[in-house]
């Protein structure tokens, strides 16, 4: 699958309980939902580019599905037949930015803070035991940074799962193919600084790897 063109990155944030307690905050009663730019996007090794004077960045590890036929007001029992792909996806967080804006568009939104691997299509990441539909404890994610592990969790840890999500957002707004739902990350988010490698990785599937730099 070639770099695809999202007419929307959807993010869920503290979607995992332990990941909203480290920030403070507390567990949603509803999906919280968000925006990237697709103007974020980078594939392939890509460098994540820290602008200066932002404060500190971090990864959020996450494991993101592929929009994969056009739909709204998705019941929940049918969100899967709307999902084609699984990829890995690191939602860089400017995260003073994040706290003094009050709405997170800039702190999510610089170019490069979507770095995205090759999406796998469900059929093929079933056929390799990673099945998100039938067994959501099959799905893990990690984000190592320097090779050092920092994030691990699973798609059954998810406060909304996917289903719930899909429902959600699609009674907001209409899902387009090829549009992004990253799913939310786990506990032990950290700072990127300049030199280091983040990667995210969804064992079976893929990863994305990025190199840090400042500028
Ligand atoms: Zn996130």
């Amino acid at each position: 699958m070639t770099p695809i063109s999202p007419s929307k990155i959807l993010c869920v944030g503290r979607n995992y309980g332990a990941h909203a307690k480290e920030l403070g905050n507390e567990v949603p009663a509803e999906p919280l939902f968000f925006f990237k730019p697709a103007s974020a996007l980078i594939f392939g090794g890509a460098p994540i580019r820290i602008p200066s004077g932002v404060g500190r960045v971090d990864y959020e590890g996450e494991i993101a599905f592929v929009v994969g036929r056009r739909g709204h007001r998705i019941p929940e029992e049918d969100a899967w037949d709307y999902l084609s792909h699984i990829v890995a996806l690191n939602d860089v967080t400017a995260r003073e930015l994040q706290k003094t804006d009050g709405q997170w568009t800039r702190a999510k939104g610089f170019d490069t803070f979507c770095p995205l691997g090759t999406p796998v299509s469900l059929e093929d990441a079933r056929r390799v035991g990673v099945d998100p539909v039938g067994d959501p404890t099959s799905v893990r994610i990690e984000t190592r940074v320097n090779g050092e592990l920092r994030q691990t969790g699973s798609l059954s840890d998810l406060i909304f799962p996917v289903p719930a999500l899909v429902a959600w957002i699609s009674s907001v707004m209409t899902l387009e193919p090829g549009d992004l739902l990253a799913t939310g990350t786990p506990a032990g988010v950290g700072p990127l600084c300049d030199g280091d490698v983040v990667q995210v990785l969804i064992p079976g599937v893929g990863a994305v790897e990025s190199p840090v730099v400042s500028g």
